[in-house]
């Protein structure tokens, strides 16, 4: 039924420029992990509703989803983009260099966990934030992404269920898989318990959430006479 409905509604979604179906396929040949479709038109959709000026992607693989992104921004969006590998590095420059014509994307190289601190002490600010990286590292990274958001800011974070591992018991999962599944649990947690954040979890693809950086309290009516 879900395929079935994915397939139906690829069918709605426009394609997109050519040389995104390029880098798709190439990634796919290469094995290189990228966004799914229903991902992307999830981000699509944000992202021209949301307009933001400056977004952060931690997980750049070979470019494709900053190029895509880049694609629903305006002229004036920028994207800072983190990656680690430098096989990964190397083709995503080269793909930057041929597609990011008017240097919209700015690619970060190195382990997320420095950069991030980087970021933070450049007073970088971002509206919008796509967390992709490695699954069990996330938890680590929530609380300089969220000093780096600015109010109203949207955090989307992929690959939650992890494969569908997040929805099994512990004990059912590899012991490798059982230190990301915890800790992808504990961040989930923390993404729907969280003072400023409101957040959605969808099982679109391999499972997104969509948060929104909110003021203190949300939700929380003050009582006058107390
Ligand atoms: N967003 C990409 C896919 C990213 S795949 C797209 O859809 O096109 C996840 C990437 O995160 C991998 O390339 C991996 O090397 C990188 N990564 C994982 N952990 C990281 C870390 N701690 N710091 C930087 N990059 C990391
Ligand atoms: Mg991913």
């Amino acid at each position: 039924m879900r395929d079935r409905a994915d397939i139906y509604f690829q069918t709605l979604m426009n394609e997109p420029a050519k040389y995104i179906s390029d880098l798709e396929k190439k990634a796919q040949q290469e094995e290189v992990p990228i966004i799914r479709r229903a991902t992307r038109d999830l981000l699509r959709y944000l992202l021209h509703v949301h307009k933001p000026e400056n977004v952060l992607e931690v997980g750049t693989a070979i470019g494709y989803s900053a190029l895509f992104m880049k694609e629903c921004l305006g002229e004036n969006g920028k994207i800072d983009t983190i990656e680690k590998v430098p096989a990964r590095i190397k083709e995503a420059k080269e793909n930057f260099r041929k597609f990011d014509t008017k240097d919209q994307i700015t690619l970060y190289e190195g382990d997320a966990t420095g950069v991030l601190k980087e970021l933070v002490s450049r007073d970088k600010r971002y509206d919008f934030i796509f967390m992709d990286a490695a699954k069990g590292q996330y938890m680590n990274f929530l609380p300089d992404i969220l000093t780096m958001m600015n109010p109203g800011a949207m955090l989307v974070s992929d690959n939650i269920l992890h494969n569908g591992d997040v929805l099994q018991s512990r004990y059912a999962v590899t012991r490798r898989d059982r230190t990301i599944h915890g800790r992808m649990r504990e961040y989930l947690y923390i993404l729907t318990h969280h003072d400023e954040l409101e957040t959605i979890c969808l099982s679109l693809g391999d499972g997104v959430t969509i948060s929104t950086k909110c003021s203190r309290n949300k939700g929380k009516v003050d009582k006058l006479d107390e």
